[in-house]
């Protein structure tokens, strides 16, 4: 399987990070090594200094497909969730500035964090999903998809241009604002319409 990112899919996400609206969806791939074991902690990379957390809702595909058009991508996926791109924003700042690629700082082991699935029936209309980040009971990211560029069907439309999509490849699909740097022993939950889809400590 393969995961799929979306980077810069909500306007004030582009704004607090300095960077320019794009013309298209902005893609990368994590492997499947970047999921994190559920059961264990986040440990944060030691060629980091700052690991900023991007809370994401999650698309799992469930049938293979190429060339979808964003009329019938629903058909290509029933389960939602929400995850974290864990981000090195210090090695990845060094790679941007460089015109390099992003994967050491967004690929490495553990950096995928993949929390619990939802029907999307029983989601209610995907295109209004309410999703935050609490760290230490704090809210720290807040958003609903109505804020995305591009919806999940048109990003699947967009993606499925250059890459197959198999059954069970994950799309995190953008983060909004308000990522920032996580640190040692802090608690982080992610709630998706209210429900708790995930809870982990970073060591
Ligand atoms: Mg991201």
């Amino acid at each position: 399987m393969k995961i799929i990112c979306v980077g810069r899919n909500y306007a004030a996400h582009i704004d607090e990070l300095g960077n320019i609206r794009p013309e298209a969806p902005v893609i990368f791939m994590k492997p499947d090594t970047a999921i994190a074991q559920s059961s264990l902690p986040f440990f944060i990379p030691e060629f980091s200094n700052d690991v900023h957390h991007e809370v994401e809702v999650l698309v799992k595909i469930n049938r293979i497909g190429k060339h979808i058009q964003a009329k019938f991508a629903h058909k290509y996926y029933d389960q939602i969730g929400l995850g974290i791109d864990f981000t090195a924003r210090d090695v990845q700042q060094e790679l941007k500035a460089k015109g390099l690629p992003w994967e050491k700082a967004k690929a490495f082991d553990g950096s995928a964090i993949i929390g619990k699935w939802f029907d999307k029936s029983s989601l209610g209309d995907l295109g209004s999903l309410s999703f935050s980040l609490h760290n230490n009971s704090e809210v720290v990211q807040q958003a609903n998809t109505s804020l995305m560029l591009w919806s999940v069907d048109e990003l699947i439309e967009h993606i499925s241009r250059f890459f197959t999509l198999k059954i069970g490849d994950i799309i995190f699909t953008g983060t909004p604002s308000g990522v920032g740097p996580v640190t040692k022993n802090d608690r982080l939950e992610g709630y998706l319409n209210q429900e708790k889809a995930f809870s982990l400590i970073v060591k």
